[in-house]
């Protein structure tokens, strides 16, 4: 039952026709919920309100597989003020984007181009962006991006998942980067050629790259809701001596806010991964998949709206 519906709500993550109707409804609903807020300056607040409680955070400008050149544009210079303000307001901030909102379903050159005006002005203002990951059939493409780019850049990571049968031998093969990397279990639907299919494979396949990414001396983000994950790790640092300040727990906005509070207070450091933006829908419903009950609440107040 449980796989029926979250491979439903990943199907829905997909339908463009839900998806304009989502945008057209706007996000107040889920604004200060499960996003910062329908744009960046609406976030502020929240965001400086977890700032003070200790979180660092991340944020995220919700849009993904867009397939027009001037959206992609658009998304370039937002992005670029949106660091900016991190700047100009001194949020202890970074930011997370997608591939496909920059371009990588249009033109390998234009994402090229968009990526690199964002990292001009990232560098300049010492912000890290990282690239989350996508579904499968753009991880190569991904992750050849994040190599060209850290070449040249040091604020830039991006994200494994721990479900793809790839993932060990790109931990490895990104290993002469030094990278800081942000290690997730994976949201979307995949097949079982590409991906395990069972749950409990892929908690496995977690720990093992946890445990070789922070072996290898990686600044590892450890994005999960987990406690089994989170209490892994915190025994494998402690085991093999590994420092706090070599990794990091992520949650998303909304998820487990004691738990984050929790881990700050016994001196772990925590980062909260916060969207904003009207392109709430397939983030919605990847949420959705993975936790119906969590987020309720939210999709109560979607229907009421
Ligand atoms: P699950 O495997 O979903 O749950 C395991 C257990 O954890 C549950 O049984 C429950 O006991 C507990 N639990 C989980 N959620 C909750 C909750 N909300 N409240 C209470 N208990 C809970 N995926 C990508 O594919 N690409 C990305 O770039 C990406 N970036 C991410 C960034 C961040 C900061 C985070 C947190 C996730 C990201 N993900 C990304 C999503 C990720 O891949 C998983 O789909 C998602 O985190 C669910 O897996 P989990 O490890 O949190 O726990």
């Amino acid at each position: 039952m449980e796989a029926i519906t979250r491979d439903f709500f990943l199907f829905l993550s997909k339908n463009n026709m839900l998806n304009n109707i989502a945008k057209k409804r706007g996000g107040s609903f889920a604004a200060g919920k499960i996003i910062g807020g329908t744009d960046f300056q609406s976030s502020i607040k929240f965001i400086k309100q977890l700032n003070d409680s200790g979180l660092s955070v991340t944020v995220d400008h919700l849009g993904e597989f867009v397939d027009s050149k001037k959206v992609t544009q658009e998304r370039t210079a937002e992005c670029i003020e949106t660091i900016e303000m991190i700047s100009r307001e001194k949020l202890d901030s970074q930011v997370s984007l997608k591939m496909t909102s920059l371009g990588l379903d249009i033109d390998h050159a234009l994402v090229i181009e968009n990526m690199t005006k964002i990292l001009d002005t990232a560098e300049k203002h010492g912000v890290m962006v990282t690239i989350d990951m996508e579904d499968e059939v753009r991880c190569q493409a991904t992750i050849d991006i994040f190599r060209q780019f850290k070449e040249k850049y040091s604020c830039i990571s991006t994200v494994l998942q721990a479900y793809l049968f790839r993932t060990e031998k790109d931990l490895d093969d990104l290993g002469q980067f030094k990278p800081f990397l942000r290690l997730v279990k994976g949201a979307y639907k995949e097949s079982p050629e590409v991906a395990f299919p069972e749950k409990k494979d892929v908690d496995e396949n977690y720990k093992k790259l946890i445990k070789q990414s922070l072996l290898n001396g990686n600044y590892t983000a450890i994005a999960s809701h987990d406690d089994k994950i989170i209490e892994f790790t915190k025994e494998l640092a402690k085991k093999h001596n590994i420092p706090n300040t070599q990794f990091e727990f992520q949650m998303l906005y909304g998820m487990r806010s004691k738990t984050q509070h929790e881990l700050v207070k016994q001196g772990y450091k925590m980062r909260v991964y916060v969207p904003y933006g009207l392109d709430w829908y397939g983030y919605f419903m990847r949420r959705l998949a993975e936790r119906p009950s969590n987020i309720s609440f939210a999709f109560k107040g979607m229907v009421r709206s």
